[in-house]
C-alpha cells in the first residue's frame, strides 16, 4: 500500500531497528537511561534551547508545555484551526483549566500580530489572564518565515506573553527555509518537535526550553502518565531521526512538488499550489468525494484522506517517486470516471 495519509505512517528503518535493540537502557525515570540523555542533549544542541525532555507525544508536549507555563484562569493565544487547540481534545482547558482564545490563521498559516493583539486582555478580574501565545510551524505545510517568527517574538516580549511553537514539522521548516534549527526554534520560549513524522521515528516527541522550564515540564510529563521507563529503546530511534531523518527531508519537499506538478490541470480538482512548501500537497475537489475516492484509491493500492471538498495529500520517506506517480495517475483515474 503507497500511504499518503499522514508521515505519521512511516515505519523504522533496518538502521533504526539496529540501534532500537542495541540501545544502552536504564530507567528514565530515575534520570538513568543513558541513550534518552543523549537524545535530550542533541535536542537541545540542535534547537539552540538549554534543555529537553523525551516524551511519548505531541500532545502530551504541548500539553505540558501549556501546564509548565500557564495556571489556572489564564488563557493561551492559539490558531482557530491549530493542533493544540482543536485536535488535542482540549487538553489545556481540560486539565490545566486553561482556555484558549482563538483567532484565524491568515492564508499564509500566521497569526497576524495585530489581530493577537486585540485579544490581549487587560489585567481586569473580568478577564482571564493573556499568559502565551502559541505558533504553528509548519503550518499544514505552509512554513511560517524567519521574519515573522522574530517579530513575534518581539511582539511576545513587548506584550509579555510567552512564546511556543507547536513544531510537531519543524524540521521540514527550517529545510524549506534554509535555517539551522536553531535559528527557528531559537525565536520561542518553548518548543515542540515531533520525531515519529517525517523523521521517521516509531514514537515520540521531545519539548526544547529552559532549564528551569524543563524542571516544570519533567514534573507535569510524570503527572499526565508520561514517565517512561527503558525508553532508551525509543530515543535509539529518536537520535537517527535527528540526524538521518533531519538529512533527508528535502527529499520528501521534491516529491511533494512533482506531486503538485502532476495534478495540475486535471479536471475536477485544483491545487493550492501556494500551500505545497514542504511535503503536504492540498486538493480542493469540485465534488464530494470524501466517500468515494478513498475506496477507489485503496482498490488501487493507495490510501489517502479526503474530506468534504479538500484532501490532504502527504509526502513521507515510505513514499517514493514512483510512488507519486501513481498516486497523481489515481486521482487522475477517479476524477475521469467520478
Ligand atoms: C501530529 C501533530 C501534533 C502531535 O501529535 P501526536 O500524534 O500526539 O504526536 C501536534 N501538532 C501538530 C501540528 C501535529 O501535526
Amino acid at each position: 500500500m503507497i500511504d499518503v495519509r499522514s508521515d505519521t505512517v512511516t515505519r523504522p528503518t533496518t538502521a533504526m531497528r539496529e540501534a532500537m535493540s542495541a540501545a544502552e537502557v536504564g530507567d528514565d525515570v530515575y534520570g538513568d537511561d543513558p541513550t534518552v540523555n543523549r537524545l535530550q542533549e542533541l535536542a537541545a544542541t540542535l534547537s539552540g534551547h538549554e534543555a529537553s525532555l523525551f516524551v511519548p507525544t505531541g500532545t502530551q508536549s504541548n500539553l505540558i508545555a501549556l501546564l509548565a507555563h500557564c495556571q489556572r484562569g489564564d488563557e493561551y493565544i492559539v490558531g482557530a484551526d491549530a493542533h493544540t487547540y482543536k485536535y488535542e481534545g482540549g487538553g489545556a482547558a481540560a486539565l490545566g483549566g486553561i482556555q484558549p482564545q482563538t483567532i484565524a490563521f491568515a492564508e499564509n498559516g500566521e497569526l497576524p500580530l495585530d489581530q493577537v493583539a486585540e485579544v490581549i486582555k487587560e489585567d481586569d478580574p473580568h478577564f482571564a489572564k493573556s499568559r502565551l501565545l502559541c505558533l504553528e510551524n509548519s503550518q499544514h505545510g505552509r512554513v511560517q518565515s524567519l521574519e515573522y517568527m522574530q517579530s513575534a517574538q518581539v511582539f511576545a516580549k513587548e506584550h509579555g506573553l510567552i512564546l511556543h511553537l507547536d513544531g510537531a514539522r519543524v524540521c521540514n521548516a527550517a529545510v524549506k527555509l534554509n535555517q539551522s534549527l536553531k535559528a527557528v526554534c531559537g525565536c520561542f520560549d518553548s518548543v515542540s518537535i515531533c520525531l515519529s513524522k517525517g523523521l521517521g521515528a516509531p514514537v515520540g516527541s521531545i519539548l526544547c526550553g529552559s532549564k528551569k522550564f524543563i524542571r516544570t515540564a519533567h514534573r507535569w510529563r510524570k503527572v499526565t502518565g508520561g514517565g517512561m521507563r527503558q525508553a532508551g529503546i525509543l530515543a535509539a530511534a529518536g537520535i537517527l531521526a535527528l540526524t538521518e531523518g533531519y538529512e533527508r527531508l528535502h527529499e520528501d519537499h521534491d516529491n511533494a512538488a512533482l506531486l503538485d506538478s502532476l495534478l495540475q490541470g486535471v479536471p475536477g480538482c485544483r491545487v493550492k499550489s501556494s500551500w505545497t512548501q514542504t511535503n503536504m500537497v492540498w486538493v480542493e475537489y469540485e465534488k464530494d468525494h470524501s466517500q468515494s475516492l478513498p475506496e477507489f484509491a485503496k482498490s488501487r493500492g493507495v490510501l489517502m484522506s479526503v474530506g468534504r471538498n479538500t484532501g490532504r495529500l502527504v509526502v513521507h520517506r515510505d513514499i517514493s517517486k514512483d510512488d507519486i506517480t501513481t498516486v497523481a495517475e489515481v486521482i487522475k483515474a477517479y476524477l475521469q470516471q467520478a
